[in-house]
Parts: C-alpha cells; sequence; structure tokens
C-alpha cells in the first residue's frame, strides 16, 4: 500500500455516507450554520448510493382524512410494538415538512389531476399516505438532495474514499481512517462531530434487493468502536423480488392493484392471517383484510407456509410464486409502474401488461443498526447516525415500506443539528494523535492482506458460506438449533478470513482490497445479527422463531443491544418507549 499522508484532512463535521441520509444531513448543517466546514465521504459517487434506486415512494401524512395519530398507529403496531413510540411521533411530525421542502429543491412529486399531490397506498399504512415520482421516487430525491447539496462551498466530497476505523481520542470520535481508492493511501479525517449515514447490510444474505455496496461498513465500524448495535434481529423480507437477481418489484405494483396468485392461480393471501385494516372511512364495514397490503414480514411469511404446502412453482433459483399486474392494463402501467415494467422485459424477459412476474422473498432492509436516541447521538460522545445504517427506532420489527426514505430526512437533519451543537461546544481535534492512529490503520491492512504467502482463503469463498450460512440459519423462520449453528459458522468464518491474502497489490483502484474490508464489515455484522437473534426466544414482526411462535411482551418487549466482545458479542436489553399506544394486536390504522 502506498505511505500515510502526515498532513491531517479536517472539518468541523464529517459525514461518512452520500446517500439520502448523508446528503440531507450536510444541507442542514449548511441551513444551520454556514459558517462550518463539511466533509462528506463516500465509498462510491454519491449518486449511485442505494437511496437512487428505491421506486415507492415516502410516506407523510397529507390527506385531510388522515392524520398523525393514524400514521404513528400505522408504523408502531407495523412494528408489532418495538417501535420507540416518542421517536415515532417525532418522525411523524417532521415528515410531511421535509417532504415538502424536498419538493422546493426540485423533487417532482406525481400530481393530481387538480394539482394537489398525489398518494399511494402502501402495505400497512391504511390510508394512503405515500408520496411518490412515478416509480423513481429514490431517483428524483437523491437528485434533488444532491443538486442542493453542491450548492454550498463549505461542503467538500471525498468520492471513491472508504472509510475503515473510527478515531477515538480523548474519549471522542475526532474522525475517520480512510482509503483513498485511487492512490490506496490510508489517511486521517477529522470532524468534530462526526455522523455516520453509511446504509444498510443486506448483503449478508444471498437474495436481496439491495446494492452491491450494502455491506453494512458503518455499523461495524461502531461495533468494533464498543457502540451497541440495536435489534440487529430484525432483517426484513420484502415479499417481491426477482428470482435470481434479486430486484426489486415495487410494492407500488401491489399499491396499484396487483396481486399474488399461487400455482393454482389462486389469491392465496386469502388463507392467511396477515392482521387486518381498519378503514376510518367506512363506518359501516370499518375491518377489511388487507391481503396483498399487508405488511411484508406476513406476507413473506405466507409465501413460506404456502413453500411448504407445495403451492409454490420451481425454477432455476428456488421457489417462487406469480405477481399479476395485467388487469391494471397497459396505461396506468405506462404511467404509475414504468420501471417495473422496464425491470421485467429487461432482467425476464417478460412485459407484465400480459404476462405473470415470478417473483419471491428477498432480504430488503435492516431494521437494527447503530444505536442512537432521538437527537441521533450514540453512545460515543461525537458519533452520530442516521439513515438505514442507524436504529433510532421507529420501525421496530417491521418496517413498514415508504417510511425509510422519510426517516433519512428527518433523522438525517436531527443528526446535522446535533452535530453542529456537539462541534461548537467541541472545538478542537488532536490531528496529530488521529494521524498517527491512521498510520496504524495503514499498517495493520498491509499486514493482514497483504503479505505475500500468508493466504488460503479466497474472499469468494467465505462469502457464498456466509451467504448460506445466514439464508440457512436465519431466514424467515428460525429455531434455536439453525440459530445455533449460523452462530457457529459465523464464528468459524471470522476465523478463515484472519487468512486472507489478496492476489491484487496494486494500489490504483484495488476493488479487491475493497471487497475484503467489506467483507468483515459482513461478517460482524452477521455475528450481531445471529447472536441477537439466538437470544430473542419469542416471535415478532420479521423475527419468527418456529419453536417460540408467540410474541411475549413480559420478556422481550426490549430492543436488543449487540456489544463486540474478543468472544461472542453480549447481547444486553433496554427498554422500550411507548408513550400512548399500549401494546396490542397488529391492526392498521386507528379509529
Ligand atoms: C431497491 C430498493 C427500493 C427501495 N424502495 C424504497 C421506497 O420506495 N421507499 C422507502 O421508504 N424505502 C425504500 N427502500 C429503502 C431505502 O431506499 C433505504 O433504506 C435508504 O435509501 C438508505 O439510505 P441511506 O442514506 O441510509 O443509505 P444509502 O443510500 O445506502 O447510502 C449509503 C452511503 O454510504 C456510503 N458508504 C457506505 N460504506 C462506506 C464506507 N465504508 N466508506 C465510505 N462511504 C461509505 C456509500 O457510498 C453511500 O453513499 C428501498 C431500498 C431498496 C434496496
Amino acid at each position: 500500500m502506498g505511505s500515510s499522508d502526515s498532513t491531517c484532512l479536517s472539518h468541523d463535521i464529517l459525514i461518512v455516507g452520500g446517500g439520502g441520509a448523508g446528503l440531507r444531513a450536510a444541507i442542514a448543517i449548511g441551513e444551520e450554520n454556514p459558517d462550518l466546514t463539511v466533509g462528506v465521504i463516500s465509498k462510491i459517487y454519491p449518486m449511485r448510493s442505494h437511496t437512487v434506486s428505491a421506486e415507492g415512494g415516502a410516506a407523510a401524512v397529507i390527506q385531510s382524512s388522515d392524520s398523525h395519530d393514524h400514521h404513528c398507529y400505522d408504523t408502531i403496531s407495523g412494528a408489532d410494538w418495538l417501535a420507540d413510540q416518542d421517536a415515532v411521533e417525532t418522525f411523524v411530525e417532521e415528515a410531511p415538512r421535509e417532504l415538502l421542502q424536498l419538493e422546493h429543491w426540485g423533487c417532482p412529486w406525481s400530481r393530481n389531476p387538480d394539482g394537489t399531490v398525489a398518494v399511494r397506498p402502501f402495505g400497512g399504512m391504511k390510508i394512503e399516505r405515500t408520496w411518490y415520482a412515478s416509480d423513481k421516487t429514490g431517483f428524483h430525491m437523491l437528485h434533488s438532495l444532491f443538486q442542493t447539496a453542491i450548492q454550498y462551498d463549505n461542503v467538500t466530497r471525498y468520492d471513491e474514499w472508504f472509510a475503515t476505523k473510527l478515531l477515538i481520542e480523548d474519549g471522542r470520535c475526532q474522525g475517520v481512517a480512510a482509503v483513498e481508492l485511487g492512490t490506496g493511501q490510508v489517511r486521517a479525517i477529522g470532524g468534530k462531530g462526526v455522523i455516520m449515514t453509511t446504509g444498510g447490510a443486506g448483503r449478508i444474505f444471498p437474495f436481496t434487493t439491495n446494492a452491491a455496496v450494502k455491506t453494512g461498513d458503518g455499523m461495524a465500524l461502531a461495533y468494533r468502536a464498543g457502540v451497541a448495535l440495536k435489534d440487529m434481529e430484525f432483517v426484513q423480507y420484502h415479499p417481491t423480488g426477482l428470482p435470481g437477481t434479486g430486484i426489486l418489484i415495487t410494492e407500488a405494483s401491489r399499491g396499484e392493484g396487483g396481486v399474488l396468485l399461487n400455482k393454482n392461480g389462486e389469491r392465496y393471501l386469502a388463507n392467511y392471517d396477515l392482521g387486518e385494516a381498519v378503514d376510518v372511512n367506512d363506518e359501516r364495514h370499518p375491518v377489511k383484510r388487507t391481503m396483498e397490503l399487508g405488511p411484508r414480514d406476513r406476507l413473506s411469511q405466507a409465501f413460506e407456509l404456502e413453500r411448504q404446502k407445495g403451492n409454490t412453482l420451481q425454477g432455476e433459483y428456488g421457489d417462487y410464486v406469480h405477481l399479476d399486474l395485467r388487469h391494471i392494463g397497459e396505461k396506468k402501467i405506462n404511467k404509475k409502474l414504468p420501471f417495473v415494467r422496464e425491470l421485467c422485459q429487461n432482467y425476464v424477459g417478460i412485459d407484465p401488461v400480459h404476462e405473470l412476474i415470478p417473483v419471491r422473498p428477498v432480504i430488503h432492509y435492516m431494521m437494527g443498526g447503530i444505536d442512537t436516541d432521538l437527537q441521533a447521538a450514540t453512545s460515543l460522545p461525537g458519533l452520530f447516525a442516521a439513515g438505514e445504517c442507524a436504529c433510532v427506532s421507529i420501525n421496530g420489527a417491521n418496517r413498514l415500506g415508504s417510511n425509510s426514505l422519510t426517516e433519512l430526512l428527518v433523522f438525517g437533519a436531527r443528526a446535522a443539528r446535533s452535530a453542529v451543537r456537539f462541534a461548537e461546544q467541541n472545538s478542537t481535534i488532536n490531528k496529530q494523535a488521529i494521524t498517527a492512529q491512521a498510520t496504524q490503520e495503514q499498517t495493520r491492512i498491509r499486514e493482514q492482506f497483504f503479505q505475500p504467502g500468508k493466504g488460503t482463503e479466497t474472499i469468494a469463498s467465505i462469502r457464498v458460506d456466509l451467504n448460506r450460512a445466514l439464508e440457512q440459519g436465519a431466514g424467515i423462520y428460525r429455531t434455536e438449533e439453525s440459530l445455533q449453528t449460523a452462530c457457529d459458522q459465523v464464528r468459524e468464518l471470522k476465523e478463515r478470513y484472519k487468512s486472507v491474502e489478496l492476489a491484487d497489490h496494486s494500489l490504483t483502484f484495488n476493488t479487491e482490497l475493497i471487497a475484503v474490508l467489506e467483507l468483515g464489515s459482513l461478517l460482524d455484522v452477521a455475528e450481531a445479527v445471529t447472536h441477537s437473534a439466538l437470544q430473542r426466544r419469542e416471535s415478532r414482526g420479521s423475527h419468527q422463531r418456529s419453536d417460540h411462535a408467540e410474541r411475549d411482551d413480559e420478556q422481550f418487549l426490549k430492543h436488543s443491544l449487540a456489544y463486540q466482545t474478543d468472544g461472542n458479542p453480549r447481547i444486553e436489553y433496554s427498554d422500550v418507549s411507548i408513550t400512548r399506544w399500549p401494546p396490542g394486536d397488529r391492526v392498521y390504522g386507528s379509529k
């Protein structure tokens, strides 16, 4: 590797991640205090961040028939009561303002004929409150944020820099060590406040909607620095991904009327309890079956039960069912779901206007993440986190679709405001000390991966085995035995990881180096997921234990907190904040 540079780059506030949460945070710092300097580190060009691929939409109350209480209730019951209700209330209250603000920055929200903002139904949201920009919502959101962020002169971007370690001095996080991918150099980049916005970690599983870059790096960095990862056992399957690629067929396709069919052409969801919805506008028939618009965890579980009954179809990439959009018609598909049509034509060679789409549950989202409070602060002074890498928590045991894009905005901005306050009170960076730490980090990386003759293991074999361990041991349904096996396998894989040697020792854009660093993150995240799941002996939301089939509020109405140790992680628990909605059955929409 290249020699480390003795100069220390530094900013008042450092943001790690150039996706939706990171860019919203960068703008909020400019709004809050334009005199502060900001560094934004991103391992890829920001516009390639996963936020760009979000299709369906972003939730916020806008219709007169809706209310903040309805949005809170849907989110909390959808989360199977594991969400912190004070966080949900804050989120719901700040959500409409954030989406409106985004329009002023250029996001072209789709409109009704009368010019009002259009909203579409989404799973688990009884009242339509999902704002959308056709079916390319994330693309338009990220563009609007990026265009706005680059208007601020105080923002310096470090595109294609890979953060590998938090730099902690005097008990405060004062920056990160990062590899400049173009040169292979490890540099210290200082920040009086550091905001982690590095996104999710779906790549611990084999079939996922998540981009290849979603490897949980930020979660791993915080975990290694002693910060807890919260509620990691809750991993969301999305019921409709394309087999093989895992490409998402957005929930909006069901919101617009798409139905799921088994191999006999039956709408099999009618046979399952998906929770009921309460229609606040229908006094005579307030309770409705949710069917295709039930929450994602229940739909994915119904698929698995249908598979066990032999009612799914078999294909090259395992079992699947059909999503039928044909009755929606070409005109509406072209207007509201053009990207779905494009994806089906390009990736499966079928046209959903005339043909059935093969779909299966695929990993989509991590409800868990870096433990933060309402102000997005972590237990490590100076470190803040927002977006999918964080767990504040509004998503509890199961996120409702379209809450996440809004979460990026609300908590990205809140993290920024907290970091600004922190930076104003902690005005020094110990540049000498963090530069020395970055030099050590460079030595560690060189010794671990670049020494000839050390390695017997390949990145690919560990990654494949990790994916298999998680799919088999910690999938839609889990047991003590399957999880214990997965924990043991992850431990063995971590041992094997020590014997990986890179074939490519070059310094310029060494993609093998990136892959091995990402694999290290995946292993740490997988460790937290499997151990948290092993110890939660109940079923709640996305975490379904065949051997503990009931929700157990007495013991487990608690957040899990995974702390890294030299051996297995230590799992502790913290209380869930309940403000106005005592735990009950999962019913969507409050009366
Ligand atoms: C296909 C798909 C569709 C979705 N659709 C919807 C939807 O319709 N509605 C909804 O609400 N949610 C949706 N989601 C979820 C939502 O899009 C994500 O949760 C959200 O966009 C994550 O944003 P983020 O800013 O937290 O992270 P990301 O957008 O993933 O950005 C992460 C950033 O961190 C950087 N980074 C990561 N690691 C490092 C490192 N080591 N060093 C430096 N930089 C690093 C990356 O370069 C990137 O810039 C969807 C998700 C997927 C996968």
